[in-house]
Parts: structure tokens; sequence; C-alpha cells
């Protein structure tokens, strides 16, 4: 059976002498393992298809479990994020996400379309990456199930209270004023960082990336989304390990 759809390379390992293993975030099947056969041959025509970061339209062949690759085409490639070493870094975090957090065999768009406009962020350095980071953590996880209730309270309901308490386990909040305290497993959110974080949660698509933040927000918003993000996927990353170990905040 042959599948045609637009997808993304989230990682391209090596396999035997001649081919590659691609792991595509498909719009239609989630994430889907590819043989690209004879791709690690520089002549082949699925040479520049085969490498992480090439988006495009993808010609599958299943046979039982087994998917090869037909034929692609590439869009694009996003060469501005591989030849930096501090964007490919993000870049591969975002990917590893994609991989753990996508459904086989269940549409994705959403996903991709979340990457997609992450990287063409990214690419063209139009938001500082740790934003950037936050913002695909965040809603990464509400579109795979896990959206924490950031409207308002848990306590009073008050939706603008100058300081809340988010739970990394629930994803639920309580204001200051009704908890002094916050227990453990909680972290401190300022009025700026919880407001960002509901816009990043809630806003259309179209205006996802459409805020301002000032340094101080941007940590803690930073903190609590990797936080939230790394406790629901709950397996080690090997990428963010790196990333961590690279960047300064
Ligand atoms: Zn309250």
């Amino acid at each position: 059976m042959q599948i045609k759809t637009k997808g993304i390379v989230l990682k391209a390992q090596d396999y035997n002498e001649n081919d590659k293993l691609l792991m595509i975030l498909t719009e239609d099947k989630g994430v889907i393992y590819a043989y690209a056969s004879g791709a690690r041959r520089m002549k082949s025509t699925l040479s520049t298809v085969s490498s992480m970061l090439c988006y495009g339209e993808f010609v599958l062949f299943k046979n039982r479990d087994k998917y090869t690759v037909d034929s692609a085409e590439s869009e694009r490639l996003f060469y501005g994020i591989r030849n930096d070493l501090d964007s490919l870094s993000y870049a591969s975090y975002f990917c590893e996400l994609c991989l753990q957090a996508a459904n086989p065999e269940e549409e994705a768009k959403d996903i991709l379309r979340l990457l997609l406009n992450t990287l063409h962020m990214l690419e063209n350095k139009k938001a500082h990456p740790a934003l950037l980071k936050a913002i695909f953590e965040l809603r990464l996880m509400s579109l795979i199930g896990y959206a924490p209730d950031l409207i308002a309270c848990g306590e009073c309901g008050e939706f603008e209270k100058p300081a809340y308490w988010f739970n990394i386990e629930s994803g639920s909040v309580i204001c200051t004023d009704c908890r002094p305290n916050g227990a453990n497993g909680e972290i401190l959110l300022s009025k700026a960082a919880f407001l960002a974080a509901r816009h990043i949660v809630y806003a259309p698509m179209e205006q996802l990336f459409s805020f301002r933040i000032g340094e101080n927000a941007l940590i803690e918003l930073s903190n609590a989304a990797e936080r939230y993000s790394v406790s629901h996927i709950d397996k080690r990353l090997p990428t963010l390990e790196f990333l961590n170990s690279i960047r300064s905040f």
C-alpha cells in the first residue's frame, strides 16, 4: 500500500552500509519509521531528504508493519538551523519531544504545524530561543492532552492575581493570596509569567508567538514549561541534557 503525506524528518539513523532509517513526523499518520534504501550514497535521490529537519512530501510504501520511502520531494531544509550549533541543539530537542509525544498511526497535523512554525521562528531568529522552547513545550503538552488549567486560581477563581503557584503534576494554579506558601512540586509564577503561559495554552495558532515577555518572567516561564513537559513525557531526553549543558538559560 502506498501513502503520500507531508512530513518532517525528526531523526535519521544510518542503517546497513547504504541505507537510513528515518523517523518522520507526518500529517496523517503521526511518527512513522521508514527505511530509505540507498540514502547514504551521495548520488541517491533520497540523500537530501533523508536528513534531520527535511520537510516535504513523502511517498511511502507500507508492507505489513514496515515502511519504506519510495520517493520524496523536499520543500524546506532549514539550513539556517543546521549551520548553527545553538539553534540545532534546540531543534534536536524539539524533534525528540515530538518523537516521544506523537502517537504512531494518529494524525498529527497540529503537532507538525507547531514544529514547523517554531523552527521557522528559530531559523529567522524572531524570538529568544528560550522563549521558543517554553512555547513549544507547553503548547505540545496541550496538544497531546496534557493542557494545564491556567484559567484562574483553583480556590478563589480570580484570573489576574499578582502571583500563582503552578503545580507541576496537575497543571493547576492557586494564587498566593489563597495559599501564601507553595507546596512540594509547585513553582511560583509572577503575573507576567502566568499570563504568558496562559496565552501559550489557549491562543489560536496564528497568535501563538505574538506576545512579549521580560527576562525575569521568561526565566520563570522557561523553568515551569520544561519541568511540566519533562514530568509528563516521563522519559530521559538526551537532547535536553545536551541543550542545557550549552545554553546560558
Ligand atoms: Zn486564589
